[in-house]
C-alpha cells in the first residue's frame, strides 16, 4: 500500500472564537492510500489548541510502514498497529484510518453505512454552529443558518446571555449550547444552565473544566438539561468515566482515532446508556462523509465543519434541509474536485 499526503490549510468564511482561542484558518493534512488501482482519501483536520500540526502530522505518516500489512482489509491489525507507534497523534491517526476505510469500502463497492448495517434515511438533522461573536454577527449568522433546524452556540467568554438573546431575536429554534469548559463554578453553572432551560435549549455540552468531575455531576444531580461530554471524552478508554458523570459524549473522529474507535465508543455508550452525539472539527468534506457514514446511529449530529469552510476539496455527503444526507457511493463518498 502506497501512502501520499499533501498539507492542506482550511480557510473559514468567519473567524471561530470559543470560550479558549480565535482563528480563521484550520491546519489540515489529505492523505490518499493506494492500493490495485484503488485509492482511499483521508483527512487530519488540527486546530492548534489540540496540539497536532501538519509538520507533527507528517513526522507520524512517515513513522508508518505499511509494507507490515499485506492485507489491508485487517483493520483490527493495522489500527491498533498505528495507534502503538506514539502516544497523541489522534487525527494522523484519523486520517490513516479514514483513508483505510474509504479504500476497503470501495474495493468492495459499498458504502460504510451499509456495510455497518444501517439506513441512510436515518441520519440526524445537524446544527449549525455559531462562535461567539458580536451581537452584529450572532444576528447575521443566525441568519445564515436559515435551512438548519437546530443552533448549537458557544457559550463560555463571558457575553452568554446577549448571545442567547440575540438568537432568540432572529429565530425560535431548539438551541444546543457548548460552554468548552468556560463555566468554572458549578452553583454559577446551575443558574445559567436554569436560564438557558427556559429559553428553548435542548443541551449543554462540556459546561465545566474536564478535571472538575465531581462538580460535573453535581450540577448533573441538580441540571434540568442534559450535559454532554466533549473535551472530558477523547477516546474509546475514557468513556466509561463519562458514566454518572455526563448523560452522554460527543464523538469526533479527530479526537478517537477515527471510524473504526468512533463505533466502538458509540457501541460502549449504549451499553452504559449514555446519548451520543457526533462532532467535528473545521474539516473538508472528506472527514465529515466518513463521520455521516456513523450518523444514523446517533442521538444528534454537529456536523457543519465543511460548510465552515471556503475551499472544501471533496464532494460527498452533504446537508439538504437542515438533515446530513448520504451519497449512495463506495467507501466514505467522496469524489475529490
Ligand atoms: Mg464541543
Amino acid at each position: 500500500m502506497k501512502l501520499r499526503f499533501f498539507p492542506y490549510t482550511l480557510e473559514l468564511k468567519h473567524a471561530f472564537t470559543i470560550a479558549t482561542s480565535s482563528r480563521t484558518t484550520t491546519p489540515a493534512v489529505l492523505v490518499e492510500v493506494e492500493q490495485d488501482g484503488v485509492v482511499g482519501y483521508g483527512e487530519a483536520a488540527m486546530p492548534p489548541y489540540l496540539g497536532e500540526s501538519q509538520e507533527s502530522a507528517a513526522a507520524f505518516f512517515r513513522s508508518v510502514d505499511f509494507g507490515r500489512w499485506p492485507d489491508p482489509f485487517q483493520l483490527e491489525e493495522i489500527l491498533p498497529a498505528i495507534d502503538a507507534i506514539a502516544p497523541g497523534n489522534t487525527a494522523a491517526k484519523a486520517a490513516l484510518d479514514i483513508a483505510l476505510h474509504d479504500w476497503i469500502g470501495k474495493k468492495l463497492g459499498a458504502p460504510w453505512f451499509r456495510l455497518w448495517g444501517l439506513d441512510p434515511a436515518k441520519t440526524p438533522v445537524t446544527s449549525f454552529t455559531i462562535g461567539i461573536d458580536t451581537a452584529e454577527v450572532v444576528r447575521q449568522k443566525t441568519r445564515e443558518a436559515d435551512i438548519y433546524k437546530i443552533i448549537k452556540v458557544k457559550l463560555g467568554g463571558g457575553t452568554d446571555r446577549m448571545m442567547i438573546e440575540t438568537i432568540r431575536e432572529v429565530t425560535d429554534k431548539p438551541i444546543t449550547v457548548d460552554a468548552n469548559q468556560g463555566w468554572k463554578d458549578r452553583a454559577e453553572a446551575l443558574k445559567m444552565i436554569e436560564w438557558l432551560a427556559a429559553r428553548g435549549v435542548v443541551f449543554i455540552e462540556q459546561p465545566m473544566p474536564k478535571g472538575q468531575n465531581a462538580d460535573t455531576a453535581w450540577l448533573r444531580e441538580r441540571s434540568p438539561l442534559p450535559l454532554i461530554a466533549d473535551e472530558s471524552v477523547q477516546r474509546l478508554a475514557d468513556v466509561r468515566a463519562a458514566h454518572g458523570v455526563f448523560d452522554g459524549i460527543n464523538i469526533k473522529l479527530m479526537k478517537c482515532t477515527g471510524l473504526r474507535e468512533a463505533a466502538k465508543m458509540i457501541t460502549l455508550a449504549r451499553a452504559l446508556g449514555l446519548k451520543v452525539m457526533l462532532g467535528c472539527m473545521t474539516e473538508t468534506s472528506c472527514a465529515i462523509s466518513a463521520a455521516a457514514q456513523l450518523s444514523p446511529l446517533v442521538d444528534w449530529a454537529d456536523l457543519d465543519g465543511a460548510v465552515l469552510i471556503k475551499n472544501d476539496r471533496f464532494d460527498g455527503a452533504t446537508i439538504i434541509e437542515g438533515k446530513v444526507t448520504l451519497p449512495d457511493r463506495p467507501g466514505i463518498g467522496v469524489i475529490k474536485l
